[in-house]
């Protein structure tokens, strides 16, 4: 759905984005991920031919950007840089101004379009009510509407949750994966690790304008081969495990070299207590923290 080669853009001496290679695949919700600054919206702007490359290839949904932009463009929804929107007109005034590609189409489907949009992002109920008065969660919200008009196979979004409220936050996440499950594919930057862990399928984290790490959400989490231990004879368990504990840390131990069924048999057999047992993983910041060198990125 988006592939990029060697994508490079320089502002006069800041290399705001140096040799990108992203790979967006069909069906993915793809997490950008990037600390501020690290050159997510000028990717971004460049993916959508809001902003020329100085070198490098970008295809959209298997097209060459900027060039076939015309053809291209009318098919990706894009939400960037926040909504703009006129505060003296309401949500549904403002969607139908933008709708400019059902200019030729009748008056009825337009509408119909229009109040699909809205009712999908959840804004049917105040759909006539001015901007102005809009929370900016509505605000974002209606951003969103504008990008779904016309029904886009790929959504391009640059940090569609800021500035939102934790409630703001879930509706979009909900939004986001109601649109996934019925086949859109959608590309999202971000620098919230929480946010991109519980959404996405895919990430790529971008760290001083290079892609230091890209691939399934899946595979960067799969259990190391560890297992974790939470008990309250943490000691006891350390002294029966001889050897094997990693990590101890209050009443969690980190146990290499043993399977969890055979932990598990032993401890209960010794007559200690158990609250958890299972798989050691790795946290996306965990990961992103190994790929980058000293990452900024945050988790709220
Ligand atoms: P944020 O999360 O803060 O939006 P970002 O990851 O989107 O950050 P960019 O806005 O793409 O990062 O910026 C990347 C780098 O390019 C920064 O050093 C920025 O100062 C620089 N930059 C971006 N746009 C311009 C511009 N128009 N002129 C000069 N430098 C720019």
């Amino acid at each position: 759905m988006i592939v990029t080669s060697g994508l490079t853009k320089r502002y006069g001496q800041v290399l705001a984005v140096d040799d990108v290679g992203l790979d967006v695949r069909e069906g993915d919700i793809y997490g950008f991920l990037g600390a501020n600054g690290s050159g997510k919206t000028t990717t971004v702007r460049m993916l959508l031919g809001l902003v020329l490359a100085t070198s490098g290839d970008i295809e959209l949904l298997g097209r060459p950007m900027p060039r076939q932009a015309a053809a291209v463009l009318p098919r990706v929804g894009a939400l960037v840089e926040g909504p703009a929107a006129y505060g003296h007109l309401s949500g549904r005034a403002n969607l139908t101004l933008i709708d400019a590609a059902g200019a030729g189409a009748p008056r009825r489907s337009r509408r119909a379009r229009v109040d699909d949009a809205l009712e999908q992002v959840g804004l049917g109920q105040v759909a006539g009510r001015k901007v102005r008065a809009y929370s900016l969660g509505m605000r974002q919200r209606l951003g969103l509407a504008a990008a779904l008009l016309r029904r886009p196979s790929l959504l391009v979004l640059d940090e569609p949750t800021n500035g939102l409220d934790p409630q703001g936050i879930s509706e979009v996440r909900e939004l986001l994966l109601g649109l996934h499950g019925r086949g859109t594919t959608v590309f999202l930057s971000s620098h919230l690790l929480a946010e991109v862990e519980q959404l996405c399928t895919r990430v790529g984290v971008l760290d001083r304008g290079r892609l230091v790490l890209q691939d399934q959400l899946a595979t960067l989490q799969q259990p190391t081969g560890r297992t974790v231990v939470r008990t309250p004879d943490a000691a006891a368990a350390h002294a029966l495990l001889d050897g094997r504990v990693e990590r101890l840390s209050g009443d969690r131990l980190v146990v290499a070299r043993i399977e969890p069924a055979e932990l598990n048999r032993r401890l209960v057999a010794a007559g200690l207590r158990i609250t958890e047992l299972g798989p050691e993983r790795r946290t996306l910041e965990q990961v992103v923290l190994a790929a980058t060198t000293d990452s900024p990125v945050v988790s709220p």
